[in-house]
């Protein structure tokens, strides 16, 4: 006769044993899942507030872009307004020099327009020079907000660091617990039924039942369902939560 194989043995376990060794471990398992969503959220609050801080660099990098640009367009209505200078000085040698009545009106209308030029970009750079204290007050007090809040990323950051080992060592612990609990012999369905109910179920994939109620939902039960818990034979699940129901 060839020899049992492991799973042969594990779909003959009594469905009572089975349902004992899983109740016995739910308690674990709910701690497990505490620790393992603590897990999971921790590196995510941690990249939310990274966020925040890249946000504020880009507000302050954005400003400090504004502002060399405008930078930029002073001096080109400086220069610009230096070449008009130039120009009407220029001209101003010529209707002096000149006796030609229409040369001098030339002129005269165009020292005119370039001096109006000149006072439009002097208007233009005092604009500028406003709006750009007030940027500049932003961008410092955006700087210093972001020294702060660089402070406190760093501590956060560690805070993290240091419950993420030790809801890793929790998890461990955790883990060893149960397995050196739950031992082998097992029905292999209820088993991979209550692994899925853990991650449906928030962590609790069973739920004690007197065969009137269930514990975990207060969900009434039909009556044959009191009659088949009692058996104990096979896998009943609560028809409201789909808890694995478990009588004591
Ligand atoms: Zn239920």
């Amino acid at each position: 006769m060839p020899a049992k194989t492991p799973m042969q043995e594990t779909l003959r376990a009594p469905m009572q044993d089975t349902l004992r060794a899983l109740w016995g471990i739910q308690e674990i398992d709910k701690d497990l899942f505490r620790v393992q969503e603590e897990l999971k959220r921790l590196p995510v609050e941690r990249a939310a507030r990274e966020g925040e801080l890249t946000v504020l660099r880009e507000r302050i990098q954005s400003g400090k872009s504004e502002s060399a640009e405008e930078q930029l367009r002073i001096r080109e209505l400086e220069n610009q307004a230096m070449t008009h200078r130039l120009r009407i000085r220029k001209l101003d040698d010529e209707s002096t020099s000149s006796r030609d009545m229409s040369v001098i009106e030339a002129c005269k209308y165009e020292m005119r327009e370039l001096k109006k030029e000149i006072e439009r970009g002097e208007r233009i750079c005092m604009d500028i020079l406003e709006h750009g204290e007030v940027r500049s007050k932003t961008i410092g007090e955006l700087e210093e907000k972001l020294t702060v809040e660089e402070g406190h990323f760093v501590e956060l950051s560690a805070g993290i660091d240091e419950e993420i080992t030790a809801a890793e060592a929790k998890q461990t612990e955790l883990e060893t617990q149960r397995d050196d609990r739950l031992g082998s012999n097992l029905n292999v369905e209820a088993l991979s039924l209550y692994r899925r109910l853990l991650t449906a179920r928030s962590g609790q994939a069973m739920a004690l039942s007197d065969g009137q109620v269930c514990r975990a939902c207060y969900m009434a039960l039909p009556p044959n369902m009191n009659v088949q818990l009692a058996r104990g034979t096979a896998i009943i699940q609560c028809p409201s939560c789909d808890r694995i129901l478990f009588k004591n």
